[in-house]
């Protein structure tokens, strides 16, 4: 069986235009664009780049996209302050943190001061427990990103096994609920699956299998059931290169669909912030009746 490569720059391109095609559309019914502002802290070469891709992203589809800088040594409660202060400006309809975020600073404790209306990430508690009861179209975007490459292939996840490795809050956790929503057989294997011996039998029957662990190779190529979808999630620099979680080549010769490392997750996550400021935008207008 040969493979097909699910080039995440490509797929990013058409979530990309057909967002822009529904901005226009907003701009012409109620008059302006979304707002989004990221919060950074710190001056970090990794999260520079993510955050001029986020730039370049909103740019192109149509959108506002402020950088909110923080200094390295910024105190929780001036964190908070400027939290609070985006929440109160009705001109802001997403706010996100960007991570890294200095260590002296709790994430999932800053997080939670985001609005929920405001969530661009999709990560607060309330947005969370939207989403486990379908209220929500505000997505985490990395599992979202994932659900959009599963799309493309056109295969219908109902009845299939589907495994996820890593079952961390922002990846592994609302993936396996956005799954199960289509009907797929979630299994969620973590670091005492591994422990216990027993990642191999749960990768070599997945029909669908994500993996989001951060650690070169964890995944054979030949445990590949033959003609499953293999979604890589994990990043991971060894000597000069970025690579997966997945070995890829060997896995090349198993799948029917692999995502590459980089140019497959990443670039569709940056589009998924996206979708989910416009999302959040849309809302926070029907509840003022625009
Ligand atoms: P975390 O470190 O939060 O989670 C990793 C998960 O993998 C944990 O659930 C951990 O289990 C599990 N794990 C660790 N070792 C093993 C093992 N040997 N076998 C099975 N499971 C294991 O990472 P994230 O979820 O934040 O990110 C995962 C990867 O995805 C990283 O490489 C990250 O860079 C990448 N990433 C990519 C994004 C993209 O857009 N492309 C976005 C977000 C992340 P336990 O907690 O029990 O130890």
């Amino acid at each position: 069986m040969s493979v097909k490569i699910l080039d995440g720059k490509l797929l990013a391109r058409d979530l990309k235009n057909a967002l822009k095609n529904e901005v226009e559309v907003l701009k012409k019914e109620i008059g302006f664009v979304p707002r989004l502002v990221n919060v950074m802290v710190g001056d970090n070469h990794g999260a520079c780049a993510y955050a001029k891709s986020q730039k370049k992203a909103a740019e192109y589809i149509g959108i506002q996209y402020e950088l909110e800088t923080l200094p390295e040594d910024v105190s929780r409660q001036d964190f908070s302050e400027c939290i609070k202060r985006l929440n109160a400006d009705e001109s802001v309809n997403g706010i996100m943190i960007h991570k890294p975020i200095p260590k002296h600073i709790e994430y999932g404790d800053i997080a939670q001061y985001v609005d929920t209306d405001k969530d661009l990430e999709g990560i607060n508690v309330t947005n969370i427990g939207k989403m486990l009861v379908g209220e929500t179209k505000i997505i985490p975007c990395t599992p979202a990103s994932v659900m959009e490459h599963i799309k493309s292939t056109g295969i219908d996840l109902y009845g299939k096994e589907a495994v996820i490795v890593g079952h961390s809050v922002i990846v592994g956790k609302p993936l396996s609920l956005l799954l199960l929503e289509q009907f797929a057989t979630v299994t969620v294997c973590h670091i005492a699956t591994s422990e216990a011996g027993r990642l191999q039998e749960h990768v070599r029957r997945a029909d669908i299998i994500v993996v989001a662990v951060g650690k070169p190779s964890v995944i054979k190529g030949d445990w590949i059931k033959e003609g499953a979808v293999v979604i890589d999630v994990g990043i991971n620099q060894v000597n000069d290169k970025i690579v997966g979680d997945v070995e890829f080549d060997a896995a090349c010769k198993k799948a029917a669909f692999i995502t590459p490392v980089p140019g497959g997750v990443g670039p569709v996550t940056v589009i998924m912030l996206m979708r989910n400021g416009i999302e959040a935008f849309k809302a926070q207008m029907k509840k003022k009746g625009k």
